[in-house]
């Protein structure tokens, strides 16, 4: 086969894998999507998605469906876990559309995924092959070429990692050792909307903001469903334990605060455990004709809730420089490099500081409600306008 017949291979079917399948395949270009899990799908909780990923979703023609399942809060809000009050608000309505030009929205993580999965499915040349743990790859001239730990191997005309935090292609590129451990563990539940009294509903992204912990809650799937995320400092974790928590931890490290955070903590039988990790940033993620993206480019803590919006951003910026660079790969992955990584340096960096300040306790504590409380809306959009104002 001619390598200009080749496909791009993309190791990884997550949101950052298919995303850069679509933007490829909007282009014209053949991809094989390799996928360790027996189906492409995705589990877990809510997903919230900035005004710079709807731009993403214009470009991919995604935003049909996205809009179809989002919900669009009314604010994002910090309250203190231990006092109650609340700490600072951003309105996300009008006047934030105004100023970024696109909403802010939370939606359900499988309705995310589902709907980049349709997107790539309306498209021939995408090949999804699900079972298939990319284990290495060769560069042979202008080939790359997979190998997968059930014995099969892939030819490309080109690798993008999109496999993940712990990624097996970065760990061949880059050599590195395990992801940082953070010490900050996350129990995600989704539960049935009626389930939550109607005393503790909102429409807005709540962030209850106390000493090592902090608790977010919010609506999914146009209402229906209800987000909760607790996230909590955790020494056992960093002493070695990566098992299931108990519930019984949990009560213990939010010991003390707000009813409304107890109460919420309450509604949750079964918590599903992500134990929280990221990289310090790189500027370095291609090699020739293989190159990273998402997480397995940039992993970043959850704090800034952007790391998969990242992905999305560096699918589309990724295809737009495989189309200009008319052949020339490792040019390509080369400027998508480039131009991508001082902004997922700094998304990275800012996320392990807004874990600082959400977790406050004493002295920060004082100094995040001297900075937050008082700021006029167009104060608080100011503030994020380097990374909503996009790309
Ligand atoms: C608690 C929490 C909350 C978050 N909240 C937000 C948020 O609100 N907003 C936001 O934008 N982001 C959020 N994120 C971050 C977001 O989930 C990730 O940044 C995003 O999923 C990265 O996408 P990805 O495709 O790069 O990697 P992944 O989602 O990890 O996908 C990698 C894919 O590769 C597959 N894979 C892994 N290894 C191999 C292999 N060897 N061979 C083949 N396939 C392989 C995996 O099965 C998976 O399908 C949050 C993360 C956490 C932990």
């Amino acid at each position: 086969m001619a390598n200009s017949e080749l496909p791009i291979l993309v190791a990884g079917g997550g949101i950052g894998g298919l995303a850069v399948a679509l933007a490829l395949a909007r282009k014209g270009r053949s991809v094989q999507v390799l996928e360790s899990s027996a189906d492409f799908r995705e589990v877990g909780a809510g997903i919230q998605l900035g005004p710079n990923v709807f731009r993403m979703f214009e470009l991919l023609g995604l935003t049909g469906a996205i809009n179809a399942s989002a919900v669009f809060p009314g604010n994002l809000v910090m309250r203190d876990g231990l006092s109650g009050e609340e700490v600072t608000r951003i309105p996300l309505g009008a006047e934030f559309r105004a100023r970024f030009k696109y909403p802010y929205a939370v939606i359900h993580r499988p309705d995310l995924h589902q709907a980049i999965l349709d997107a790539v499915r309306r498209h021939p040349q995408v090949r999804l092959s699900a079972s298939v743990k990319v284990t290495g790859f060769e560069e042979a001239g202008e080939r790359v070429v997979v190998m997968s730990e059930n014995g099969a191997s892939y030819e490309g005309a080109a690798l993008i990692g999109a496999d993940g935090l712990w990624s097996k292609v970065r760990a061949q590129m880059l050599g590195e050792g395990k992801p940082r451990v953070s010490g900050h563990i996350a129990y995600r539940a989704v539960i049935p909307t009626p389930e939550v009294p109607a005393h503790l509903r909102s429409n807005d992204v709540v962030l209850w903001a106390g000493p090592k912990t902090h608790l977010v809650h919010y609506p999914l799937r146009r209402g229906e469903l209800y987000n909760l995320v607790v996230v909590f400092h955790s020494n056992r974790y960093e002493e070695g334990w990566d098992t299931y928590g108990d519930p019984e931890e949990l009560r213990e490290r939010f010991r003390g605060q707000r009813p409304e955070v107890l109460e919420f903590m309450s509604m949750v039988n079964a918590w599903k455990m992500w134990v929280l990790c990221d990289r310090d940033p790189v500027s370095q993620w291609s090699r020739g004709r293989v190159t990273l993206l998402g997480d397995a480019a940039h992993p970043m803590l959850q704090y800034l809730a952007q790391g998969g919006c990242m992905a999305i951003e560096d699918a589309v910026v990724l295809a737009d420089q495989l189309q200009a660079a008319k052949g020339d790969v490792a040019a390509a992955f080369l400027a998508y490099q480039r131009e991508r990584y001082l902004r997922t340096t700094r998304v990275q960096l800012t996320a392990r500081f807004y874990g600082d300040i959400y977790h406050a306790a004493d002295a920060v504590r004082d100094l995040r409600r001297q900075l937050l409380s008082g700021r006029t809306p167009e104060q608080a959009y100011n503030g994020v306008a380097w990374l909503y104002d996009g790309i």
